[in-house]
Protein backbone atom coordinates (compact mmCIF):
# COMPACT_ATOMS: atom_id res chain seq x y z
CA UNK A 1 0.00 0.00 0.00
CA UNK A 2 1.35 3.68 -0.53
CA UNK A 3 2.26 5.77 1.73
CA UNK A 4 2.18 9.77 2.09
CA UNK A 5 3.55 11.92 4.10
CA UNK A 6 2.63 16.00 3.62
CA UNK A 7 5.52 17.89 2.96
CA UNK A 8 5.04 20.52 5.52
CA UNK A 9 8.44 21.32 6.37
CA UNK A 10 9.68 21.92 2.64
CA UNK A 11 6.37 23.88 2.50
CA UNK A 12 7.45 25.95 5.18
CA UNK A 13 10.62 26.59 4.18
CA UNK A 14 9.38 28.05 0.65
CA UNK A 15 7.05 30.07 2.43
CA UNK A 16 8.87 31.31 5.15
CA UNK A 17 12.58 31.24 4.23
CA UNK A 18 12.57 31.73 0.84
CA UNK A 19 9.34 33.86 -0.23
CA UNK A 20 8.98 35.36 3.44
CA UNK A 21 5.04 35.37 2.78
CA UNK A 22 4.43 36.63 6.35
CA UNK A 23 6.04 39.82 5.37
CA UNK A 24 4.51 40.13 1.66
CA UNK A 25 1.33 39.82 3.29
CA UNK A 26 1.48 42.76 5.51
CA UNK A 27 1.49 44.73 2.53
CA UNK A 28 -2.17 43.40 1.54
CA UNK A 29 -4.59 44.81 3.64
CA UNK A 30 -7.21 41.52 3.97
CA UNK A 31 -3.84 39.32 5.38
CA UNK A 32 -2.38 41.80 6.91
CA UNK A 33 -2.44 39.97 10.05
CA UNK A 34 -1.77 36.70 8.73
CA UNK A 35 1.19 35.16 10.46
CA UNK A 36 3.46 32.22 10.24
CA UNK A 37 1.56 30.09 13.22
CA UNK A 38 -1.74 30.68 11.35
CA UNK A 39 0.16 29.68 8.33
CA UNK A 40 1.71 26.16 9.36
CA UNK A 41 -1.53 25.62 11.58
CA UNK A 42 -3.88 25.55 8.57
CA UNK A 43 -1.60 23.44 6.02
CA UNK A 44 -0.64 21.13 9.30
CA UNK A 45 -4.58 20.21 10.08
CA UNK A 46 -5.12 20.13 5.97
CA UNK A 47 -2.43 17.80 5.72
CA UNK A 48 -4.22 15.30 8.36
CA UNK A 49 -7.11 15.91 6.41
CA UNK A 50 -5.26 14.58 2.99
CA UNK A 51 -3.31 11.78 4.64
CA UNK A 52 -6.48 10.54 6.78
CA UNK A 53 -9.78 11.25 5.06
CA UNK A 54 -9.11 11.05 0.92
CA UNK A 55 -5.61 8.92 0.89
CA UNK A 56 -6.95 5.97 2.16
CA UNK A 57 -10.01 6.21 -0.69
CA UNK A 58 -7.51 6.76 -3.82
CA UNK A 59 -6.96 2.82 -4.45
CA UNK A 60 -10.69 1.89 -3.58
CA UNK A 61 -11.89 4.81 -5.65
CA UNK A 62 -9.72 3.84 -8.41
CA UNK A 63 -10.49 0.61 -8.16
CA UNK A 64 -14.45 0.69 -8.11
CA UNK A 65 -14.91 3.94 -10.39
CA UNK A 66 -18.06 5.83 -10.77
CA UNK A 67 -21.30 4.55 -12.59
CA UNK A 68 -24.50 6.15 -13.89
CA UNK A 69 -27.69 4.86 -13.53
CA UNK A 70 -29.31 5.73 -16.58
CA UNK A 71 -32.89 5.59 -15.63
CA UNK A 72 -32.59 8.29 -13.17
CA UNK A 73 -29.06 9.85 -14.57
CA UNK A 74 -28.15 9.89 -11.47
CA UNK A 75 -24.01 8.94 -10.70
CA UNK A 76 -22.69 7.18 -8.09
CA UNK A 77 -19.24 7.81 -6.59
CA UNK A 78 -17.07 5.53 -5.01
CA UNK A 79 -17.41 4.51 -1.74
CA UNK A 80 -16.31 6.98 1.24
CA UNK A 81 -16.27 9.66 -1.61
CA UNK A 82 -19.38 11.50 -0.51
CA UNK A 83 -19.09 11.17 3.25
CA UNK A 84 -15.31 12.57 2.23
CA UNK A 85 -17.06 15.62 1.16
CA UNK A 86 -18.76 16.17 3.84
CA UNK A 87 -16.14 16.08 5.99
CA UNK A 88 -14.21 18.76 3.58
CA UNK A 89 -17.53 21.07 3.93
CA UNK A 90 -17.82 20.16 7.76
CA UNK A 91 -14.20 21.16 8.03
CA UNK A 92 -14.70 24.69 6.67
CA UNK A 93 -12.26 24.11 3.67
CA UNK A 94 -14.06 25.02 0.43
CA UNK A 95 -14.21 28.57 1.85
CA UNK A 96 -10.30 28.85 3.28
CA UNK A 97 -9.60 31.30 0.63
CA UNK A 98 -13.29 32.65 -0.88
CA UNK A 99 -14.29 35.88 -0.40
CA UNK A 100 -15.67 36.66 3.65
CA UNK A 101 -18.45 38.67 1.53
CA UNK A 102 -19.95 35.35 0.69
CA UNK A 103 -19.22 33.02 4.06
CA UNK A 104 -15.77 32.72 2.95
CA UNK A 105 -12.65 32.71 5.98
CA UNK A 106 -10.81 35.03 3.29
CA UNK A 107 -7.39 33.62 3.66
CA UNK A 108 -4.41 33.85 1.25
CA UNK A 109 -4.38 31.76 -1.65
CA UNK A 110 -0.61 30.54 -0.96
CA UNK A 111 -2.46 28.14 1.81
CA UNK A 112 -5.25 26.96 -0.61
CA UNK A 113 -2.11 25.85 -3.21
CA UNK A 114 -0.34 24.02 -0.26
CA UNK A 115 -4.26 22.36 1.02
CA UNK A 116 -4.58 21.25 -2.92
CA UNK A 117 -1.04 19.97 -3.10
CA UNK A 118 -1.65 17.64 -0.25
CA UNK A 119 -4.68 16.61 -1.63
CA UNK A 120 -3.66 15.85 -5.05
CA UNK A 121 -0.75 13.98 -3.68
CA UNK A 122 -3.78 11.71 -1.55
CA UNK A 123 -6.13 11.67 -4.13
CA UNK A 124 -6.33 13.61 -7.47
CA UNK A 125 -9.92 12.10 -8.88
CA UNK A 126 -11.36 13.24 -5.21
CA UNK A 127 -10.19 16.27 -5.55
CA UNK A 128 -11.23 17.49 -8.65
CA UNK A 129 -14.90 17.92 -7.15
CA UNK A 130 -13.87 20.81 -5.28
CA UNK A 131 -11.29 22.25 -7.75
CA UNK A 132 -13.82 22.67 -10.30
CA UNK A 133 -16.21 24.35 -7.43
CA UNK A 134 -13.51 27.18 -6.59
CA UNK A 135 -13.32 28.11 -10.62
CA UNK A 136 -16.54 28.38 -10.79
CA UNK A 137 -16.20 30.07 -7.61
CA UNK A 138 -13.82 32.48 -8.59
CA UNK A 139 -14.94 32.97 -12.60
CA UNK A 140 -18.45 34.03 -11.13
CA UNK A 141 -17.12 36.40 -8.75
CA UNK A 142 -15.09 38.16 -11.60
CA UNK A 143 -18.22 38.10 -14.20
CA UNK A 144 -21.49 37.28 -12.20
CA UNK A 145 -24.10 39.79 -12.03
CA UNK A 146 -24.86 40.57 -8.51
CA UNK A 147 -28.06 38.28 -8.64
CA UNK A 148 -25.56 35.62 -9.53
CA UNK A 149 -23.40 36.11 -7.10
CA UNK A 150 -25.89 35.93 -4.56
CA UNK A 151 -27.27 32.65 -5.63
CA UNK A 152 -24.16 30.76 -6.31
CA UNK A 153 -21.29 32.70 -4.62
CA UNK A 154 -22.40 31.28 -0.63
CA UNK A 155 -23.10 28.02 -1.57
CA UNK A 156 -20.09 27.68 -3.98
CA UNK A 157 -18.18 28.70 -0.74
CA UNK A 158 -19.63 26.53 1.64
CA UNK A 159 -19.49 23.55 -0.54
CA UNK A 160 -23.07 22.68 -0.29
CA UNK A 161 -23.15 23.26 -4.40
CA UNK A 162 -20.55 22.12 -6.53
CA UNK A 163 -19.38 23.51 -9.42
CA UNK A 164 -18.20 22.51 -13.64
CA UNK A 165 -16.79 23.83 -16.56
CA UNK A 166 -18.47 22.86 -19.87
CA UNK A 167 -16.47 23.75 -22.81
CA UNK A 168 -16.05 20.22 -25.14
CA UNK A 169 -18.16 18.68 -27.34
CA UNK A 170 -17.42 15.64 -29.67
CA UNK A 171 -16.01 17.47 -32.19
CA UNK A 172 -14.29 21.09 -30.84
CA UNK A 173 -11.83 20.58 -27.63
CA UNK A 174 -9.10 22.73 -28.37
CA UNK A 175 -10.62 25.03 -31.27
CA UNK A 176 -13.78 25.95 -28.68
CA UNK A 177 -15.00 28.62 -31.82
CA UNK A 178 -16.40 25.98 -33.76
CA UNK A 179 -18.80 25.10 -30.15
CA UNK A 180 -22.63 24.63 -31.46
CA UNK A 181 -24.35 24.39 -28.30
CA UNK A 182 -27.20 27.15 -28.51
CA UNK A 183 -28.95 29.45 -26.25
CA UNK A 184 -32.26 31.07 -26.79
CA UNK A 185 -33.02 34.62 -24.80
CA UNK A 186 -36.44 33.82 -23.06
CA UNK A 187 -38.99 36.58 -22.18
CA UNK A 188 -38.02 36.70 -18.79
CA UNK A 189 -34.20 37.53 -19.60
CA UNK A 190 -33.16 33.52 -19.01
CA UNK A 191 -32.07 31.87 -21.93
CA UNK A 192 -33.00 28.43 -23.11
CA UNK A 193 -29.65 26.33 -23.36
CA UNK A 194 -29.55 23.37 -26.33
CA UNK A 195 -26.62 21.42 -27.04
CA UNK A 196 -23.85 18.09 -26.12
CA UNK A 197 -21.09 18.70 -23.72
CA UNK A 198 -18.76 15.63 -23.40
CA UNK A 199 -15.69 15.41 -21.01
CA UNK A 200 -17.17 16.97 -18.69
CA UNK A 201 -14.97 16.37 -15.12
CA UNK A 202 -17.25 16.24 -11.87
CA UNK A 203 -20.42 16.85 -14.23
CA UNK A 204 -22.66 14.73 -12.06
CA UNK A 205 -21.99 13.36 -8.69
CA UNK A 206 -24.24 12.67 -5.79
CA UNK A 207 -22.10 14.47 -3.01
CA UNK A 208 -24.27 17.63 -2.82
CA UNK A 209 -27.29 18.61 -3.41
CA UNK A 210 -26.99 20.66 -6.74
CA UNK A 211 -24.23 21.41 -8.91
CA UNK A 212 -23.93 24.87 -10.91
CA UNK A 213 -22.73 24.17 -14.71
CA UNK A 214 -20.83 26.75 -16.35
CA UNK A 215 -21.68 26.45 -19.97
CA UNK A 216 -20.53 28.02 -22.78
CA UNK A 217 -23.10 28.10 -25.91
CA UNK A 218 -23.83 30.60 -28.69
CA UNK A 219 -26.47 33.42 -28.91
CA UNK A 220 -28.88 33.14 -31.88
CA UNK A 221 -27.25 36.08 -33.55
CA UNK A 222 -23.34 35.44 -32.69
CA UNK A 223 -20.60 36.09 -35.31
CA UNK A 224 -19.01 32.66 -36.51
CA UNK A 225 -16.04 31.66 -34.17
CA UNK A 226 -14.60 32.56 -30.77
CA UNK A 227 -15.72 35.72 -30.46
CA UNK A 228 -19.39 34.49 -31.22
CA UNK A 229 -19.62 32.63 -27.80
CA UNK A 230 -21.16 33.35 -24.77
CA UNK A 231 -21.07 31.77 -21.16
CA UNK A 232 -24.58 30.91 -19.01
CA UNK A 233 -24.88 29.48 -15.52
CA UNK A 234 -26.89 26.53 -15.68
CA UNK A 235 -27.95 25.01 -12.19
CA UNK A 236 -28.89 21.17 -12.11
CA UNK A 237 -32.20 22.55 -10.08
CA UNK A 238 -33.01 25.38 -11.06
CA UNK A 239 -33.11 28.08 -7.64
CA UNK A 240 -36.43 30.13 -6.57
CA UNK A 241 -36.50 33.41 -5.49
CA UNK A 242 -36.10 32.97 -2.24
CA UNK A 243 -32.84 30.63 -2.59
CA UNK A 244 -34.31 27.32 -1.92
CA UNK A 245 -34.47 24.62 -5.14
CA UNK A 246 -37.01 24.40 -7.65
CA UNK A 247 -37.33 22.16 -10.02
CA UNK A 248 -34.88 20.05 -11.96
CA UNK A 249 -33.29 21.70 -15.00
CA UNK A 250 -32.93 19.27 -18.03
CA UNK A 251 -29.03 19.15 -18.05
CA UNK A 252 -28.10 15.54 -17.60
CA UNK A 253 -25.63 13.01 -17.54
CA UNK A 254 -25.88 10.54 -20.69
CA UNK A 255 -23.08 8.63 -20.15
CA UNK A 256 -19.89 8.84 -18.51
CA UNK A 257 -16.52 7.99 -20.13
CA UNK A 258 -14.30 4.77 -19.44
CA UNK A 259 -10.87 6.02 -19.15
CA UNK A 260 -7.07 5.32 -18.52
CA UNK A 261 -7.16 7.08 -14.69
CA UNK A 262 -8.65 9.40 -12.53
CA UNK A 263 -11.70 6.69 -12.29
CA UNK A 264 -12.85 8.18 -8.98
CA UNK A 265 -13.42 11.11 -11.16
CA UNK A 266 -17.52 11.20 -13.24
CA UNK A 267 -16.37 12.30 -16.40
CA UNK A 268 -19.55 12.79 -17.92
CA UNK A 269 -21.21 13.45 -21.08
CA UNK A 270 -23.50 15.84 -20.56
CA UNK A 271 -27.26 16.35 -22.48
CA UNK A 272 -28.29 19.78 -22.60
CA UNK A 273 -32.24 19.43 -23.45
CA UNK A 274 -33.40 23.45 -23.44
CA UNK A 275 -32.04 23.83 -19.75
CA UNK A 276 -32.75 27.31 -18.34
CA UNK A 277 -29.86 29.35 -17.50
CA UNK A 278 -28.95 32.96 -16.88
CA UNK A 279 -25.70 34.91 -18.81
CA UNK A 280 -22.72 35.22 -17.18
CA UNK A 281 -20.63 38.40 -18.53
CA UNK A 282 -20.98 40.28 -21.77
CA UNK A 283 -22.59 38.76 -24.80
CA UNK A 284 -20.06 37.18 -27.50
CA UNK A 285 -17.81 37.44 -24.56
CA UNK A 286 -17.93 34.26 -23.00
CA UNK A 287 -14.47 33.01 -23.35
CA UNK A 288 -12.94 35.83 -21.91
CA UNK A 289 -15.16 35.02 -18.59
CA UNK A 290 -14.60 31.60 -18.83
CA UNK A 291 -10.75 32.46 -18.74
CA UNK A 292 -10.88 33.54 -14.77
CA UNK A 293 -11.86 29.59 -14.94
CA UNK A 294 -9.68 28.75 -17.15
CA UNK A 295 -6.61 30.36 -15.57
CA UNK A 296 -7.53 28.86 -12.43
CA UNK A 297 -8.18 25.66 -13.43
CA UNK A 298 -4.53 25.72 -15.41
CA UNK A 299 -2.69 26.51 -12.21
CA UNK A 300 -4.50 23.72 -10.59
CA UNK A 301 -3.92 21.15 -13.03
CA UNK A 302 -0.21 22.10 -12.58
CA UNK A 303 -0.56 21.19 -8.97
CA UNK A 304 -2.01 17.97 -9.87
CA UNK A 305 0.90 16.98 -10.95
CA UNK A 306 2.72 18.96 -8.49
CA UNK A 307 1.59 16.02 -5.85
CA UNK A 308 1.23 13.30 -7.88
CA UNK A 309 4.99 13.97 -8.56
CA UNK A 310 5.45 14.59 -4.66
CA UNK A 311 3.38 11.30 -3.37
CA UNK A 312 5.02 8.84 -6.22
CA UNK A 313 8.51 10.26 -5.27
CA UNK A 314 7.59 9.14 -1.01
CA UNK A 315 7.48 6.10 -2.19
CA UNK A 316 9.97 5.49 -4.56
CA UNK A 317 12.64 6.44 -1.87
CA UNK A 318 11.08 4.30 0.71
CA UNK A 319 11.13 0.86 -1.74
CA UNK A 320 14.35 1.82 -2.93
CA UNK A 321 15.98 1.89 0.55
CA UNK A 322 13.93 -1.49 1.27
CA UNK A 323 14.60 -3.38 -1.98
CA UNK A 324 17.92 -5.37 -1.86
CA UNK A 325 19.07 -6.35 -5.34
CA UNK A 326 22.45 -7.03 -7.13
CA UNK A 327 25.76 -5.55 -5.28
CA UNK A 328 26.97 -2.14 -5.41
CA UNK A 329 29.35 -1.30 -8.37
CA UNK A 330 32.21 0.56 -6.13
CA UNK A 331 31.74 -2.46 -3.59
CA UNK A 332 29.32 -3.85 -1.33
CA UNK A 333 27.94 -1.51 0.72
CA UNK A 334 25.29 -4.10 2.74
CA UNK A 335 27.37 -6.57 4.22
CA UNK A 336 24.82 -8.11 6.68
CA UNK A 337 22.60 -8.72 3.79
CA UNK A 338 22.86 -11.31 0.56
CA UNK A 339 22.82 -7.58 -1.97
CA UNK A 340 22.64 -4.03 -1.27
CA UNK A 341 19.61 -1.72 -1.36
CA UNK A 342 18.60 -0.50 -4.54
CA UNK A 343 19.28 3.02 -3.61
CA UNK A 344 22.92 2.47 -4.06
CA UNK A 345 22.56 2.32 -7.77
CA UNK A 346 23.71 5.61 -9.68
CA UNK A 347 20.70 5.12 -12.15
CA UNK A 348 17.95 4.19 -9.46
CA UNK A 349 19.21 7.89 -7.36
CA UNK A 350 19.06 9.64 -10.40
CA UNK A 351 15.70 8.63 -10.91
CA UNK A 352 14.54 9.42 -7.42
CA UNK A 353 16.09 12.91 -7.73
CA UNK A 354 14.80 13.44 -10.43
CA UNK A 355 11.59 13.28 -9.26
CA UNK A 356 12.73 14.95 -5.96
CA UNK A 357 14.02 17.96 -7.79
CA UNK A 358 10.68 18.23 -10.15
CA UNK A 359 8.69 18.31 -7.07
CA UNK A 360 10.78 21.08 -5.20
CA UNK A 361 11.37 23.55 -7.92
CA UNK A 362 7.23 22.85 -8.68
CA UNK A 363 6.30 23.44 -5.63
CA UNK A 364 8.99 26.90 -5.19
CA UNK A 365 7.17 28.13 -8.73
CA UNK A 366 3.49 27.08 -7.51
CA UNK A 367 3.65 28.83 -4.31
CA UNK A 368 5.50 31.90 -5.66
CA UNK A 369 2.63 31.79 -8.33
CA UNK A 370 -0.23 31.59 -5.43
CA UNK A 371 1.98 35.05 -3.90
CA UNK A 372 0.93 36.99 -7.18
CA UNK A 373 -2.15 35.79 -7.20
CA UNK A 374 -2.56 37.44 -3.94
CA UNK A 375 -0.68 40.35 -4.48
CA UNK A 376 -2.81 41.04 -7.83
CA UNK A 377 -6.22 40.65 -6.17
CA UNK A 378 -5.07 42.89 -2.77
CA UNK A 379 -1.97 45.05 -3.24
CA UNK A 380 -3.17 48.39 -2.68
CA UNK A 381 -0.83 50.02 -5.49
CA UNK A 382 -2.13 48.98 -8.58
CA UNK A 383 0.88 49.06 -10.54
CA UNK A 384 1.75 45.99 -8.47
CA UNK A 385 -1.44 44.63 -8.60
CA UNK A 386 -0.93 44.85 -12.96
CA UNK A 387 2.54 43.53 -12.43
CA UNK A 388 1.35 40.38 -10.91
CA UNK A 389 -1.24 39.94 -12.96
CA UNK A 390 1.00 39.67 -15.85
CA UNK A 391 4.11 38.03 -14.55
CA UNK A 392 1.20 34.87 -13.47
CA UNK A 393 -0.30 35.13 -16.65
CA UNK A 394 3.27 34.31 -18.00
CA UNK A 395 3.62 31.91 -15.50
CA UNK A 396 0.56 30.11 -16.02
CA UNK A 397 1.09 28.30 -19.26
CA UNK A 398 4.72 26.64 -17.46
CA UNK A 399 3.03 25.68 -14.21
CA UNK A 400 0.34 23.90 -16.81
CA UNK A 401 2.92 22.75 -18.89
CA UNK A 402 6.11 22.05 -17.89
CA UNK A 403 4.71 20.89 -14.25
CA UNK A 404 2.44 17.92 -15.82
CA UNK A 405 5.39 16.88 -18.43
CA UNK A 406 7.55 16.51 -15.21
CA UNK A 407 5.02 14.91 -13.37
CA UNK A 408 4.45 12.18 -16.06
CA UNK A 409 8.11 11.34 -16.11
CA UNK A 410 8.83 11.73 -12.41
CA UNK A 411 5.51 8.93 -11.95
CA UNK A 412 7.27 7.03 -14.96
CA UNK A 413 10.52 6.89 -13.12
CA UNK A 414 9.46 6.44 -9.97
CA UNK A 415 7.24 3.53 -11.14
CA UNK A 416 10.60 2.01 -12.71
CA UNK A 417 12.02 2.09 -9.41
CA UNK A 418 10.09 -0.49 -8.46
CA UNK A 419 10.97 -2.95 -11.33
CA UNK A 420 7.86 -5.25 -12.33
CA UNK A 421 6.28 -4.41 -9.01
CA UNK A 422 5.56 -0.64 -10.20
CA UNK A 423 3.66 -2.56 -13.01
CA UNK A 424 1.35 -4.72 -10.66
CA UNK A 425 -1.35 -3.06 -9.42
CA UNK A 426 -1.32 -3.34 -5.88
CA UNK A 427 1.85 -1.35 -5.28
CA UNK A 428 -0.28 1.88 -5.83
CA UNK A 429 2.22 3.06 -8.19
CA UNK A 430 0.53 2.60 -11.76
CA UNK A 431 -2.16 4.46 -10.96
CA UNK A 432 -0.04 7.22 -10.15
CA UNK A 433 1.31 7.08 -13.47
CA UNK A 434 -2.28 6.94 -15.53
CA UNK A 435 -3.62 9.76 -13.52
CA UNK A 436 -0.67 11.66 -14.38
CA UNK A 437 -1.11 11.29 -17.91
CA UNK A 438 -4.41 13.47 -18.04
CA UNK A 439 -2.94 16.43 -16.44
CA UNK A 440 -0.93 16.69 -19.89
CA UNK A 441 -4.09 16.84 -22.08
CA UNK A 442 -7.03 18.77 -20.52
CA UNK A 443 -6.96 22.32 -19.68
CA UNK A 444 -5.58 23.07 -23.26
CA UNK A 445 -3.28 20.52 -24.20
CA UNK A 446 0.80 20.87 -23.28
CA UNK A 447 1.24 22.04 -26.64
CA UNK A 448 -1.45 24.45 -26.63
CA UNK A 449 0.27 25.96 -23.77
CA UNK A 450 3.59 26.17 -25.58
CA UNK A 451 1.60 28.13 -28.59
CA UNK A 452 -0.08 30.50 -25.19
CA UNK A 453 3.26 30.57 -24.03
CA UNK A 454 5.70 31.35 -26.82
CA UNK A 455 2.90 33.22 -29.67
CA UNK A 456 0.72 35.03 -27.36
CA UNK A 457 2.29 36.23 -23.95
CA UNK A 458 6.06 36.60 -25.57
CA UNK A 459 6.25 37.44 -28.65
CA UNK A 460 2.84 38.89 -28.68
CA UNK A 461 4.24 41.91 -26.12
CA UNK A 462 7.75 41.40 -27.48
CA UNK A 463 9.09 39.47 -24.67
CA UNK A 464 8.05 42.37 -22.02
CA UNK A 465 7.16 40.19 -19.19
CA UNK A 466 9.97 37.61 -19.75
CA UNK A 467 12.48 40.55 -19.36
CA UNK A 468 10.68 41.29 -16.25
CA UNK A 469 11.62 37.81 -15.25
CA UNK A 470 15.07 38.49 -16.53
CA UNK A 471 15.36 41.42 -13.68
CA UNK A 472 14.75 39.08 -11.06
CA UNK A 473 17.67 36.73 -12.19
CA UNK A 474 19.32 40.14 -12.89
CA UNK A 475 18.79 41.16 -9.00
CA UNK A 476 19.37 38.16 -7.71
CA UNK A 477 22.81 37.77 -9.99
CA UNK A 478 24.04 41.70 -8.18
CA UNK A 479 22.87 40.59 -5.02
CA UNK A 480 25.20 37.04 -4.90
CA UNK A 481 27.55 37.87 -7.63
CA UNK A 482 30.55 37.99 -5.53
CA UNK A 483 29.66 35.62 -3.37
CA UNK A 484 31.74 32.35 -4.63
CA UNK A 485 29.63 29.40 -3.10
CA UNK A 486 26.65 31.10 -4.94
CA UNK A 487 28.31 30.56 -8.41
CA UNK A 488 27.39 26.97 -9.08
CA UNK A 489 23.98 28.14 -8.86
CA UNK A 490 23.78 31.89 -10.18
CA UNK A 491 25.94 31.18 -13.40
CA UNK A 492 24.04 28.55 -15.12
CA UNK A 493 20.58 30.47 -14.66
CA UNK A 494 22.68 34.34 -15.36
CA UNK A 495 23.74 32.61 -18.67
CA UNK A 496 20.53 30.91 -19.66
CA UNK A 497 18.80 34.65 -18.94
CA UNK A 498 20.96 35.69 -21.48
CA UNK A 499 20.76 33.10 -24.11
CA UNK A 500 16.89 33.07 -23.90
CA UNK A 501 17.02 36.65 -25.39
CA UNK A 502 18.65 36.20 -28.12
CA UNK A 503 16.85 32.78 -28.61
CA UNK A 504 12.97 34.39 -28.02
CA UNK A 505 14.58 37.47 -30.57
CA UNK A 506 15.39 34.77 -32.83
CA UNK A 507 12.38 33.20 -33.12
CA UNK A 508 10.20 36.09 -33.45
CA UNK A 509 12.33 37.15 -36.61
CA UNK A 510 11.59 33.47 -37.95
CA UNK A 511 7.81 33.72 -36.69
CA UNK A 512 7.15 36.94 -39.11
CA UNK A 513 8.60 35.42 -42.10
CA UNK A 514 7.16 31.85 -41.24
CA UNK A 515 4.75 31.81 -38.42
CA UNK A 516 4.86 27.75 -38.65
CA UNK A 517 8.59 28.39 -36.99
CA UNK A 518 6.99 29.46 -34.09
CA UNK A 519 4.93 26.45 -34.32
CA UNK A 520 7.64 23.84 -34.55
CA UNK A 521 9.92 26.00 -31.62
CA UNK A 522 7.16 26.05 -29.14
CA UNK A 523 7.02 22.83 -26.63
CA UNK A 524 11.39 23.10 -26.60
CA UNK A 525 10.92 26.65 -25.89
CA UNK A 526 7.57 26.31 -23.41
CA UNK A 527 10.77 23.58 -21.45
CA UNK A 528 13.67 25.70 -21.90
CA UNK A 529 11.92 28.75 -20.19
CA UNK A 530 10.40 25.92 -17.77
CA UNK A 531 14.27 25.37 -16.57
CA UNK A 532 14.92 29.09 -16.58
CA UNK A 533 12.38 29.77 -13.59
CA UNK A 534 13.39 26.48 -11.98
CA UNK A 535 16.75 27.29 -12.03
CA UNK A 536 15.90 30.89 -10.70
CA UNK A 537 14.15 29.43 -7.47
CA UNK A 538 16.86 26.62 -7.21
CA UNK A 539 19.13 29.53 -7.26
CA UNK A 540 17.24 31.11 -4.30
CA UNK A 541 16.28 27.97 -2.34
CA UNK A 542 20.16 27.04 -2.45
CA UNK A 543 20.89 30.90 -1.15
CA UNK A 544 18.57 30.56 2.19
CA UNK A 545 20.42 27.11 2.60
CA UNK A 546 24.03 28.61 2.23
CA UNK A 547 23.29 31.25 4.25
CA UNK A 548 21.63 28.65 7.23
CA UNK A 549 24.45 27.01 7.26
CA UNK A 550 27.30 29.21 6.83
CA UNK A 551 25.07 30.85 10.60
CA UNK A 552 25.99 27.66 12.10
CA UNK A 553 22.71 25.75 11.46
CA UNK A 554 23.00 21.90 11.31
CA UNK A 555 20.21 20.82 10.14
CA UNK A 556 20.43 18.28 7.23
CA UNK A 557 17.08 19.65 5.89
CA UNK A 558 19.85 22.55 4.48
CA UNK A 559 22.34 20.62 3.37
CA UNK A 560 19.79 18.00 1.55
CA UNK A 561 18.40 21.16 -0.57
CA UNK A 562 22.06 22.08 -2.14
CA UNK A 563 22.36 18.62 -2.88
CA UNK A 564 18.94 18.33 -4.61
CA UNK A 565 20.01 22.09 -6.11
CA UNK A 566 23.36 20.79 -6.99
CA UNK A 567 21.84 17.10 -9.21
CA UNK A 568 19.75 19.42 -10.94
CA UNK A 569 22.01 21.61 -11.93
CA UNK A 570 24.21 19.42 -12.90
CA UNK A 571 21.83 16.63 -14.32
CA UNK A 572 18.31 18.03 -15.36
CA UNK A 573 19.44 21.82 -16.41
CA UNK A 574 21.37 21.11 -18.84
CA UNK A 575 18.61 19.92 -21.30
CA UNK A 576 18.31 23.25 -22.31
CA UNK A 577 20.81 23.49 -25.02
CA UNK A 578 19.51 20.41 -26.61
CA UNK A 579 16.22 22.13 -26.63
CA UNK A 580 16.86 25.05 -28.14
CA UNK A 581 19.24 23.32 -30.74
CA UNK A 582 15.59 21.22 -31.77
CA UNK A 583 13.88 24.53 -32.08
CA UNK A 584 16.76 26.29 -34.08
CA UNK A 585 16.11 23.36 -36.41
CA UNK A 586 13.54 25.02 -37.13
CA UNK A 587 9.50 24.25 -39.12
CA UNK A 588 11.61 22.13 -42.21
CA UNK A 589 12.11 18.86 -40.81
CA UNK A 590 8.15 18.68 -39.71
CA UNK A 591 6.86 20.96 -42.43
CA UNK A 592 8.58 19.52 -45.52
CA UNK A 593 7.97 15.97 -44.62
CA UNK A 594 4.66 15.07 -47.46
CA UNK A 595 6.08 11.73 -48.45
CA UNK A 596 7.54 10.78 -44.92
CA UNK A 597 3.72 11.32 -43.48
CA UNK A 598 1.66 10.13 -46.91
C1 LIG B 1 -10.63 13.03 -18.42
C2 LIG B 1 -10.95 14.32 -19.10
C3 LIG B 1 -11.52 15.35 -18.38
C4 LIG B 1 -11.85 16.54 -19.02
N1 LIG B 1 -12.51 17.54 -18.32
C5 LIG B 1 -13.05 18.56 -19.02
C6 LIG B 1 -13.95 19.48 -18.38
O1 LIG B 1 -14.19 19.41 -17.17
N2 LIG B 1 -14.53 20.44 -19.14
C7 LIG B 1 -14.29 20.57 -20.47
O2 LIG B 1 -14.87 21.43 -21.09
N3 LIG B 1 -13.42 19.74 -21.09
C8 LIG B 1 -12.81 18.75 -20.41
N4 LIG B 1 -11.96 17.88 -21.04
C9 LIG B 1 -11.63 18.11 -22.44
C10 LIG B 1 -10.19 18.54 -22.65
O3 LIG B 1 -9.97 19.83 -22.18
C11 LIG B 1 -9.89 18.38 -24.15
O4 LIG B 1 -9.84 16.99 -24.40
C12 LIG B 1 -8.59 19.03 -24.57
O5 LIG B 1 -8.68 20.43 -24.44
C13 LIG B 1 -8.21 18.70 -26.00
O6 LIG B 1 -9.30 18.78 -26.88
P1 LIG B 1 -9.65 17.54 -27.83
O7 LIG B 1 -9.68 16.33 -26.99
O8 LIG B 1 -10.85 17.87 -28.60
O9 LIG B 1 -8.39 17.41 -28.78
P2 LIG B 1 -8.18 18.21 -30.17
O10 LIG B 1 -8.51 19.64 -29.96
O11 LIG B 1 -8.88 17.49 -31.24
O12 LIG B 1 -6.61 18.08 -30.36
C14 LIG B 1 -5.99 16.89 -30.86
C15 LIG B 1 -4.48 17.11 -30.94
O13 LIG B 1 -4.20 18.18 -31.86
C16 LIG B 1 -3.39 19.14 -31.22
N5 LIG B 1 -3.72 20.48 -31.73
C17 LIG B 1 -4.94 21.03 -31.87
N6 LIG B 1 -4.83 22.28 -32.34
C18 LIG B 1 -3.51 22.53 -32.47
C19 LIG B 1 -2.74 23.65 -32.89
N7 LIG B 1 -3.31 24.80 -33.24
N8 LIG B 1 -1.39 23.55 -32.89
C20 LIG B 1 -0.79 22.40 -32.50
N9 LIG B 1 -1.46 21.31 -32.09
C21 LIG B 1 -2.80 21.39 -32.07
C22 LIG B 1 -3.68 19.02 -29.73
O14 LIG B 1 -2.61 19.53 -28.94
C23 LIG B 1 -3.87 17.51 -29.60
O15 LIG B 1 -2.62 16.90 -29.45
C24 LIG B 1 -11.56 16.71 -20.40
C25 LIG B 1 -10.94 15.68 -21.10
C26 LIG B 1 -10.65 14.50 -20.49
C27 LIG B 1 -10.04 13.39 -21.31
Amino acid sequence: MPIYTPPLRDMQFVMHEVFNVVDEFKNLPPHAEVDADTINAVIEEGGKFATDVIFPLNISGDTEGCTLDKATHEVKTPAGFNEAYAKYVEGGWPALSCDTAYGGQGLPFVLNQCMYEMMNSANQAWTMYPGLSHGAYECLHAHGTDEQKKIYLPKLTSGEWTGTMCLTEPHCGTDLGMLRTKAEPQADGSYKITGNKIFISAGEHGMTENIVHLVLARLPDAPVGSKGISLFAVPKFKVNADGSLGERNPIFCGALEHKMGIHGNATAQINIDGAIGSLVGQPNKGLAAMFVMMNAARLGVGNQSLGLTEVAYQNALAYAKDRIQMRSLSGVKAKDKPADPIIVHPDVRKMLLTAKAYAEGGRALAIYCAMLLDKELHHPDEKVRKDSGEMLALLTPIVKAFLTDNGFDATVMCQQVFGGHGYIKESGMEQFVRDARINMIYEGTNTIQSLDLLGRKILGNNGATLKKFGKLVGALVQEEGVNEKMAEFINPVAYLADQMTKFTTELGFRGMQNPDEVGAAAVDYLRVAGHLVFGYFFARMAQVALREIAAGNTDPFYGAKLQTARFYFAKLFPETASLMRTARAGSKPLMETDLALA
